[in-house]
């Protein structure tokens, strides 16, 4: 079985993966890192607690470029608490690497607060979609340069009416971005989502147990 070093992911990223215990991939993961790191469009069906959220986060840290300051992914999740507890997973994985800003922007937050830190550097945005369409319609972020995105827990924005939303906000994106699909279970609005976005996505499906 490979670890993360031969997925792809970077000495630094790794140390921090093994103090956390976190040492052996799990087959979402195995399987969806080393294709995002090619670049390609991913759509990834594993149930609740298989990893998925490490599967898109560390291959975009190995994609993001710290010398340029422009929001180059952006990962879209359902709720809040998802939103919060993401961006915590990002902070924590470059603790040590230099550079890499990560901003969390959902509702019930103070917007003159997340607009001051969208001020500066962020290269990764992890957001609920309504609070960032809030932010577009403002015109207080730029996502013409985001060239990674996630839909993360699809199923569950499908489920929660945000698909209205979440189609707006994709075409605030850089057109040639490679998309990545994460979700439980793939009802066909998910599926026809995806045939919209994404570019000759590849489908990896893993009916693994739990972590
Ligand atoms: P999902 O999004 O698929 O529901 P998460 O990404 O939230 O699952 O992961 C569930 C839990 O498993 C988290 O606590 C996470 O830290 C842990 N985890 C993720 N990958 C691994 C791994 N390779 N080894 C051990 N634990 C892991
Ligand atoms: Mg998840």
């Amino acid at each position: 079985m490979p670890d993360f070093l031969q997925l792809g992911i970077r000495e630094e990223v790794n140390h921090t993966l093994k103090s956390l215990g976190i040492v052996t991939p799990t087959p979402i993961q195995e399987r969806t890192i080393p294709s995002v790191l090619e670049g390609k469009d991913v759509i990834a069906k594993a149930q609740t607690g298989t990893g998925k959220t490490l599967a898109f986060v560390l291959p975009i840290l190995e994609k993001i470029d710290v010398q340029n300051s422009d929001v180059q992914a952006l990962i879209l999740t359902p709720t809040r608490e998802l939103a919060q507890q993401i961006s915590k997973e990002i902070k924590r994985m470059v603790e040590n690497v230099e550079g890499i800003q990560t901003l969390a922007v959902y509702g019930g937050q103070d917007v003159a607060h997340q607009l001051k830190k969208l001020k500066g550097a962020t290269h990764i945005v992890v957001a609920t979609p309504g609070r960032l369409l809030d932010h577009i319609r403002r015109e207080s972020i730029d996502l013409s340069t985001v060239r990674m995105l996630v839909l993360d827990e699809a199923d569950q924005m499908l489920h929660m009416g945000f698909l209205p939303e979440v189609d707006e906000i994709i075409h605030e994106t850089f057109s040639s971005r490679q998309t990545m699909l994460f979700s439980a279970t793939m009802p066909k609005e998910i599926r026809s989502l995806a045939k919209k976005y994404m570019v000759e996505p590849e489908f990896i499906e893993v009916k693994a147990k739990r972590v």
